[in-house]
């Protein structure tokens, strides 16, 4: 198992080079509404390891999302998405690409970032995760798409690291240089383990006390806290990364999304999110937040189905719905921001019914 695995891994790696050498893919009659006046600025940050379970605007019993709660009427909260898988490569191959459960190997059929680059934005990847980890090399691949990448950090994630706010520095750079039109994929640590690295000590909130657990053991009141902790820097990330862009007053959105989530001793007295048995919901269940600005507002329509059944393995259709780019490759019914969105069946894994495994 272990050699088919990695076999496919490496194979898998080599089909995923094409992005880095062809930068606009072989899309179809590619259009835009391009006004080449008006700005355009959208950013998406991609999140680590975060379960919608733990954050407050989820209802959470904890108040780890202060600040997006300030901002809850600018946003839209999605309730209930999930992902296709437990682990970052397996789900954002597919998020970014064309590739999903009804087809995986369309995965190296086309990514956002050559559509969004053939529709002329200039892209960014700007990326908190080290480029050359087996766990991350294949997204990279793909972020090697992008006009620009910045690899901002070398370490691994379990090791203490930079913390998130060093992509907001960046971003404020790249929203200052010269460009009408830009995309910018942030690529954060998020709330990956180990949790205590992944907030400075400023955020050390819910330290001494006992959260809820099933598991009645001061090693898991820690991981409980520290991770709570993460959501909680995370959660000042996602807002610094807003009012950044904010600021600049043009037409944006910001979108937010984890790319799998995590289970922290609530369901099962376990960790982590690589697991082969014993699936919880906390595994796939996470957070996706739109905030999209005045101008943004004024010129395009969101159809927001806030309680819609949706999967990210078809968040490439979705985000290219947001920038308003269409090509024959391009199914609106697979955009949750689109009036002709349709639920699907959500099959993780590519094998289990989701929504009947969990009932
Ligand atoms: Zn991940």
């Amino acid at each position: 198992m272990a050699v088919r695995a990695s076999v496919e891994y490496f194979s898998d790696a080599k089909k995923l080079d094409q992005y880095a050498k062809n930068k606009i893919g072989n899309f179809n009659n590619v259009s835009k509404n391009f006004d080449s006046n008006e700005q355009e600025v959208y950013v998406i940050i991609i999140g680590e390891s975060t379960a919608r379970g733990h954050l407050g605007i989820y209802d959470y019993y904890r108040n780890t999302t202060p600040l997006l709660e300030s901002i809850n009427d600018e946003l839209l909260v999605y309730n209930n998405v999930i992902s296709p898988d437990t682990y970052t490569i397996a789900t954002l191959t597919k998020a970014f690409t064309l590739g999903n459960y009804e087809n995986t190997q369309a995965k190296f059929e086309g990514s956002i970032i050559q559509l969004l680059n053939q529709a002329k934005f200039k892209t960014y990847w700007v990326s908190n995760q080290n480029p050359i980890g087996v766990n991350d090399s294949h997204v990279t691949k793909i972020g090697l798409g992008s006009d620009k990448s910045y690899f901002l950090n070398i370490k691994r994630a379990q090791e203490k690291t930079i913390f998130d706010e060093v992509l907001v520095k960046k971003l404020d750079e790249i929203l200052k240089e010269e460009g009408h039109k830009k995309v910018i994929f942030l690529h954060s640590l998020g709330t990956h383990f180990n949790y205590k690295y992944r907030y400075p000590e400023s955020f050390n909130f819910f330290n001494n006390d006992i959260p809820k657990s099933n598991f009645k053991k001061q090693v898991v009141y820690d991981e409980i806290n520290a991770y709570d902790n993460a959501v909680r820097y995370t959660d000042f990330f996602i807002n610094e990364v807003i009012e950044t862009t904010r600021k600049r007053n043009v037409k944006s959105f910001v979108l937010y999304f984890s790319d799998h989530g995590e289970e922290v001793y609530e369901n099962s007295e376990f960790y982590g999110h690589f697991r082969d048995e014993n699936l919880t919901k906390n595994l796939y269940e996470i957070p996706m937040v739109l905030w999209c600005s005045e101008k943004y507002k004024i010129s395009k329509k969101i159809f927001p189905k806030l309680n819609s059944k949706y999967m990210i393995d078809d968040l490439f259709h979705s985000i290219a719905d947001l920038v308003d780019v269409k090509a024959d490759e391009v199914d609106s019914t697979r955009s949750i921001f689109s009036e002709y969105f349709k639920e699907r069946n959500r099959i993780v894994r590519d094998s289990i019914d989701y929504d009947v495994y969990f009932e």
